[in-house]
């Protein structure tokens, strides 16, 4: 089994926190900051981080996961409306295995229509005057 690796500052979600590198935020609270995947899988596609450090589900502690997945609820349901979707979909990614890229703990919150299935992830970065206008649309109800 692969040992458990301690959660490592360096990362790209962490220097969106901080402001190092940009990103269309969509809501923040003294816990949580949300922002619009650069490579959508789906027009809507928001990504949830906690303000701690933490790798992923299997070392955050629970009350850092608490007010994570609190916040998420509240941005899953702003996206909902925004994109007038039928349904949400939640992913966590937990290790390279489990599918897990960026390693800093973040949900993935994916607006859903009734019979349309996601889009493969293509890695194409989306254009950048698209995701400004979705997270301004989403900005309006969170
Ligand atoms: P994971 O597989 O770790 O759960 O997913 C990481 C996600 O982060 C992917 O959906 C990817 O598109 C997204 N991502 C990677 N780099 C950046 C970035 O620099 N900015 C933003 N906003 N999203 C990113």
């Amino acid at each position: 089994m692969t040992p458990t690796i301690p959660y490592d500052a360096d990362n790209i979600f962490t220097k969106i926190i901080t402001g190092e590198l940009p990103s269309h935020k969509v809501y923040e609270n003294d816990h949580v900051y949300a922002f619009m995947d650069i490579m959508p899988q789906c027009d809507g596609h928001t990504l949830v981080i906690p303000k701690i450090g933490a790798r992923n589900l299997l070392d955050i502690e629970p009350q850092n996961l608490s007010n994570l997945i609190i916040g998420t609820q509240h941005v899953a349901k702003a996206v909902k409306q925004a994109m007038n979707a039928d349904g949400i979909s939640l992913q966590q990614f937990s290790e390279p295995a489990g599918g897990q890229v960026v390693f800093h703990i973040h949900f993935h919150i994916l607006p859903r229509f009734d019979g349309q299935a996601l889009k493969p992830h293509t890695g194409q970065v989306e254009d950048n005057d698209k995701l400004a206008a979705i997270a301004e649309k989403i900005r309006e109800y969170v």
